[in-house]
């Protein structure tokens, strides 16, 4: 038996040495190691063992096999480190080829416009604040002068937390929020995310964006507004753009204003885009009221100061000439690529 098993070995062994690929030692290996292999023979001639012979013989046929197991393994990890060696030879890899582009975005119109407002602003002195998506009934309304019962809150309905927490209907509370801290001067801009109970149409979204401005200082007054909005309209839309201040109503200004520029398409002679007016409203802005700056902490009767605010997607759909605001908030890749 002994013998038996040596002659398998060295079988074994001549054929994993004349095997010239990994092929050829799968052959091998099932040839003696296999279900049928010559070793798993052996083992089942072992019912005509003698009892007392067998755990030798078993030991034996074991020993033969982790030999031959060896001898597989070490032959098939030399010829994978040939084979490997031959491939690094052929294949040689031209550095110089351009790279594959990896897409990568684009700013959306939205974005564009924004960073466009906050550009003029911060070269006029103004710092870039947010204030929370979900804000208190409190900064949203009462510390804006406008207590439960008044009608504007009824024009700016929202999507209410609790009673007295709301998604914010404006990027107004920031003012308070800002005010609060007591530092003055005041010199900002708070762009940001607003929400309203609206049903989507061309003009309207229950999620848009405003850009809330506010200076509060010693002497401010609405010919500073003025001045200061008149920049911002030539700076956006072009050095020939004229402002109009038509007289508004805002619970949280007084006096409050809506500002048209000039058609920057016909330069105001009317056409289609300014619908034959020659103007185009743009935002609403207004003295900051007494009420709000006493609710804040503030000393009416030292400072004052003015407020304002702008929707970014009005100024992204004007820059861009785009007649549907839905299209700003699809994310369709075909439209917001042309940015
Ligand atoms: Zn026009």
């Amino acid at each position: 038996m002994k013998q038996k098993l040596q002659t398998i070995k060295d079988e074994a062994v001549k054929q994993i040495q004349e095997a010239a690929s990994p092929e050829k030692l799968g052959d091998v290996r099932i040839r003696f190691l296999g279900k049928k292999g010559e070793l798993t023979a052996v083992l089942k001639g072992m019912k005509d063992v003698a009892a007392e012979e067998r755990p030798k013989v078993g030991q034996l046929v074991n020993e033969t096999r982790e030999a031959i197991e060896a001898l597989l393994e070490g032959a098939k990890n030399k010829m994978d480190a040939v084979i490997r060696a031959e491939k690094l030879k052929t294949e040689v890899i031209d550095v110089t080829l351009p790279a594959e582009r990896n897409p990568i975005g684009h700013r959306h119109p939205n974005t564009i416009a924004l960073e466009e407002v906050e550009r003029i602003f911060i070269g006029m002195g103004y710092e870039v604040v947010e204030g929370p998506e979900v804000e208190y009934d409190l900064y949203n309304f009462e510390e804006l002068n406008i207590p439960a019962d008044h009608p504007a809150k009824d024009e700016q309905d929202t999507f209410y937390i609790n009673k007295d927490i709301v998604l914010r209907t404006q990027t107004s509370p920031v003012q308070p929020r800002v005010m609060e801290q007591g530092k003055l001067p005041i010199r900002m801009i708070a762009p940001g995310r607003v929400f309203r109970s609206d049903e989507v149409d061309a003009t309207h979204s229950p999620s848009f964006h405003q850009i809330e401005g506010m200076v509060i200082d010693k002497n401010i007054s609405f010919a500073d507004l003025k001045g200061t909005l008149e920049i911002f309209a030539k700076e956006l839309f072009g050095e020939d753009t004229k402002t109009k201040f038509r007289p508004h109503h805002f619970p949280f200004t007084e006096p409050s204003a809506e500002v048209d520029v000039t058609c920057f398409k016909c330069g105001g002679s009317g056409c289609r885009f300014c619908k034959g007016t020659g103007w185009i409203e743009i935002l609403g802005c207004g003295m900051v009221h007494p009420n709000v700056l006493k609710m804040c902490g503030v000393d009416p009767e030292e400072y004052s100061g003015f407020a304002f605010g702008v929707g970014l997607e009005r100024i992204a759909l004007l820059k861009y000439e785009i007649d549907d605001m839905r299209l700003l908030f699809e994310n369709d890749i075909r439209f917001l690529k042309q940015f």
